[in-house]
């Protein structure tokens, strides 16, 4: 064992604030926002963060029933720890809650192994094969106002004056008026900017091959969660019956529901969730097994500057798809929406006049978490 990286602390953050305006997105209105941190502490001193995807209230304390697992290893043991952690509840959780407590304390593991030994994340990993990501903007968000138009516009300016390129739409408000929303938004925006749509599963197939074909003209890059994430056969009909690329996985787990997605050919795009699909060392096993099978891989990002520094490093090592002189790289989610916690938490990212963001170069994850925001924030 490499000196001093016996895990001595865990520790699961609380944080929660009160969104100034709420918002929506197809099945719930969000009134707060919140993150669940991991603090891992080795016995020289060295602190690993984590976090995981989904409710922070629910996630905590299944990480305080997996740490005692942890304490007195090696750290650095990351492969055997992630197996140890899934093979003891794997008769109880193999998705969902549980792998998102697991993502958590595995990104920690990761952000310790890198300041142990002095390099980022996806130096371990063997890259970087590229040092800057391409972002999009998520937003866009329902608010609780009458024109949903001029305020879906007016984010919009806003998102381009800052450099990004492509834009991701919320719909799933009903197929008559998502059709007449996403026609509108295009035209509002023009014909330029790169446009994804994302009604978060509001549809069955019916519905969404209805819409997919409607709005065919739109120039939309995907179209994100068209049906809910269990209905396999619902994807592969969408992806049959209308022409724009399908894409999904922030509600899949483990290498095992990727494997469900790619042996269907459920979906054009995998989007797993570095905070909710098992952590890092899970996703760059999905990301080969995507790259096997000649799927492209854009990873969900939704939550702090932890989650968005791990998919940073990953996106740094991801494959390109197919290799060539002129690869199409992954995209970045760049959540823009309103979150208190993550404008406190880490420093801001900065995105480039390109609409580019630079993945981290120091030692870990390379991001220092602020303690007054823990504490400020902490439920
Ligand atoms: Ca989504």
């Amino acid at each position: 064992m490499a000196r001093g990286t016996r895990i001595r602390a865990i520790t699961p953050h609380v944080l929660m604030a009160e969104l100034p305006e709420p918002f929506a997105y197809s099945q719930a209105w969000y009134r707060k926002r919140g993150a669940m941190l991991v603090e891992i502490t080795t016995e020289d001193g060295i602190i690993g963060w984590g976090e995981a995807f989904g409710p922070a209230e629910l996630t905590a304390p299944i990480v305080s029933w997996l740490a005692p697992l942890l304490l007195g290893e090696d750290a650095l043991a990351r492969e055997a720890l992630w197996q140890a952690l899934y093979n003891r509840l794997r008769d109880h959780g193999q998705r969902g809650l549980v792998i998102e407590a697991i993502s958590a304390l595995d990104i920690a593991l990761w952000d310790i192994a890198g300041q142990a030994l002095g390099l980022p994340v996806h130096r371990l990993m063997g890259g970087p094969l590229r040092t800057e990501i391409e972002a999009y903007a998520t937003g866009f968000y329902r608010r609780d106002r009458e024109d949903h138009l001029a305020y879906l516009t007016e984010e919009a300016e806003q998102r381009l004056s800052e450099g990004f390129r492509s834009l991701k739409l919320k719909t799933g408000w009903g197929l008559a008026e998502d059709i007449a929303l996403t026609r509108d938004f295009r035209a509002a925006i023009g014909p330029k900017p790169g446009l994804m749509v994302d009604c978060n599963h509001a549809y069955d197939a019916v519905s969404a091959i209805a819409y997919g074909r409607a709005v065919a003209d739109c120039g939309i890059a995907w179209f994100e969660e068209p049906v809910p994430p269990e209905d396999i056969a619902g994807y592969q009909e969408v992806r049959r019956g209308q022409p724009i690329p399908v894409a999904g996985g922030e509600a899949s787990f483990t290498r095992w529901g990727f494997a469900e997605l790619i042996q269907h050919r459920a979906v054009d795009i995998l989007q797993p969730d570095v905070a909710a699909c098992g952590g890092i060392s899970e996703l760059k096993k999905i990301a080969d097994m995507a790259s096997a099978h000649g799927m492209r891989v854009n990873p969900h990002v939704w939550g702090t500057g932890v989650a968005l520094a791990a998919s940073l490093h990953l996106l740094a090592v991801l494959p390109d798809n197919p290799p060539g002189l002129f690869p199409r790289p992954p995209l970045l989610e760049l959540d823009r929406s309103p979150h208190p916690v993550r404008d406190a938490l880490t420093a801001p990212s900065v995105l480039s006049a390109e609409g580019r963001v630079a993945v981290p170069e120091g030692p870990g994850l390379g991001i220092t978490v602020d303690r007054d925001a823990l504490r400020h924030f902490a439920a």
